[in-house]
């Protein structure tokens, strides 16, 4: 399950940060073309953090709204998809936002 690793990673990474510290609050941007449940990390990251100094910590996520720039034309559009079409035909986009998965921030006690 792709959401366990990426749970396992955040919570390996708030671990180390804390350096011994208890994580009181993780927030965590999750881009919207990045296929990523935010559901799913949800529970993982409760898996994943039994028995660390993260067991407990409120997880917040941030859904990140895709974007794209129009290569052609150089447009940016919203996307909800990681693919689409300009208003001037072309499908050639960049995306430019969306596809994130970062640690926002980290409380801790
Ligand atoms: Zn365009």
């Amino acid at each position: 399950m792709h959401e366990l690793s990426i749970a396992g990673s955040v919570v390996e990474i708030c671990a180390q940060q804390a350096q011994g510290a208890r994580v009181r609050r993780v927030t965590l941007e999750i881009g919207q073309l990045s296929a990523v449940m935010p559901e799913a990390i949800r529970f993982c990251f409760d898996v994943c953090a039994k028995d660390t100094v993260v067991e407990g910590a409120t997880l917040d996520i941030v859904v990140m709204p895709g974007a794209a720039r129009c290569l052609a034309c150089g447009a940016t559009l919203a996307l909800d998809v990681p693919f689409g079409q300009c208003a001037c035909g072309s499908e050639n986009l960049e995306l430019i936002s969306g596809q994130q998965l970062k640690i926002r921030q980290m409380e801790v006690v």
